[in-house]
């Protein structure tokens, strides 16, 4: 089961998993006023059940508070079309407006579970921002991955190691490291089959940011998650 990127950011936020300050609305006529709320630098994210929204329009940047109306007009009711929905696309019925990022670095964090050694894989990388698939093809050593013990979940060593592979400052290591920890609990807890932040970023003063998140469920767990 899938569900939109507020509701994930939702979940992760229970985990200790810091995200941009933002509200959803239906209607674009609230767009405005939320955005001044913000501080008056937003980004306007169409919420549809798949990825590759940026390339497909439907994730921008507004500059203003008659920008971000406008963008929220435009989106809004559009039939986006991005490399996961198809060609027919997916309604846009609901936007997330959210607070503006100051983006030093956009790394990729993911779980999945690995059926192979039957374990949570995390799945983590330096290129995020950009296609995983694209990394995964043409740098596969930028991809570093561990092996969960479910017994013991995502150690401190562990998530600490991975946070230093792929760059985050010595810093916010321990933000990268309760990211990590809050990403494995929230999966394990909500019986995932897929969690992944994409972009991850490090922010200009060094904090440790969910720019995006995408969860989906293992539906034969469904009954347990009421
Ligand atoms: P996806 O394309 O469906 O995965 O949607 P994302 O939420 O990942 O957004 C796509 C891209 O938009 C991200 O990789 C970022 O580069 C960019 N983006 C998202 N939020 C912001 C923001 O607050 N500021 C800026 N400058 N870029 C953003
Ligand atoms: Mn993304």
């Amino acid at each position: 089961m899938k569900i939109h990127e507020y509701q994930a950011k939702e979940i992760l936020r229970r985990y200790g998993v810091a995200t941009p300050r933002g509200k959803v609305i239906e209607d674009p006529g609230e767009a405005r006023a939320i955005c001044e709320e913000m501080g008056g630098k937003c980004v306007v994210k169409a919420q549809i059940h798949a990825g590759g929204r940026g390339k497909g329009g439907g994730v921008k940047v507004a500059r203003s508070l008659d920008e971000v109306r406008d963008l929220a007009g435009r989106i809004l009711g559009m039939q986006l079309v991005t490399h996961q929905t198809g060609p027919a696309g997916q309604k846009v019925r609901r936007l997330l407006i959210e607070e503006g990022a100051d983006i030093r670095q956009e790394l990729y964090v993911a779980m999945v579970v690995d059926r192979v050694t039957q374990r949570v894989c995390l799945m983590a990388s330096s290129e995020g921002g950009m296609d995983i698939e694209e990394v995964a093809a043409k740098t596969p050593e930028k991809i570093h991955k561990v092996f969960v013990d479910p017994a013991r979940g995502l150690t401190d060593t562990e998530a600490d190691d991975v946070a230093r592979k792929i760059g985050i400052p010595e810093a916010s290591v321990a933000q990268g490291r309760a990211v990590l920890q809050g990403l494995y609990r929230a999966f394990d807890e909500t019986d995932a089959s897929l969690a992944e932040i994409n972009p991850l970023i490090v922010t200009g003063d060094g904090r440790v940011v969910a720019l995006d998140a995408k969860l989906n469920f293992d539906s034969n767990a469904l009954f347990r998650h009421p």
